[in-house]
């Protein structure tokens, strides 16, 4: 569906999937990324690659759950255990890496403003809706030719202000993009063909 199209990829998600098959700068990871390790303590803004470590780990954990010491993972600046470079459980380093993440979206949105833009959202929960949800309902109701899609299976919200912009499909994702995707190549052999 995004084949040809303008588009960026907002996440909350830290499993990288969206990296491998999009390039970095079509995708903000806002909340962290697993392949990189941080000083737990945010001594420095440093991150690094955690990528081999996490290997080596599991591959030395076998079938067991246990790893030599040697292999706990520290920052060598302070001496101290590194982290995952993610939110949701110890401190989230908010640094350099952290800022390119809300640079990168902030500039593909803000020169696209006066565009036709769709704001799609795909399973935003109820814990976090201020990262994609809320800037999406802003966006489209400040800029003049935007459009927003949200798709949920269980919630089905959309602010009064939006009802002529936006709509919510309450479905499987999957589902309905297999739907979208299967609606759009037929009108593409309706075209080839007229
Ligand atoms: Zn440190």
């Amino acid at each position: 569906m995004l084949k040809g199209k303008d588009f960026f990829i907002l996440t909350t998600n830290q499993d990288t999937q969206f990296v491998k098959l999009y390039p970095e700068e079509k995708v903000a990871e806002i909340q962290g990324d697993h392949r990189f390790f941080q000083c737990a303590a945010c001594c420095t803004d440093d991150t690094w690659d955690a990528v081999k470590p996490v290997a080596d780990m599991v591959a030395a954990m076998g079938d067991g759950t246990r790893i030599p010491t040697e292999l706990i993972p520290k920052y060598p600046h302070c001496g101290g255990e590194a982290f995952p470079w993610v939110r949701g459980y110890g401190n989230f380093l908010q640094g350099k890496k952290y800022e390119e993440q809300y640079e990168k979206i902030s500039r593909y949105v803000l020169e696209r403003k006066e565009h036709k833009i769709l704001f799609l959202e795909l399973g935003v929960g109820r814990i976090t809706p201020m990262f994609i949800q809320e800037p999406f309902w802003n966006l489209t109701h400040s800029f003049p030719h935007a459009r927003y899609i949200a798709i949920n299976n269980k919630y089905d919200f959309l602010p009064k202000q939006l009802e002529d912009k936006g709509m919510t499909i309450v479905a499987d994702i999957g589902k309905v993009l297999q739907d979208a995707r299967f609606v759009m190549t037929e009108n593409e052999e309706v075209t080839s063909h007229a």
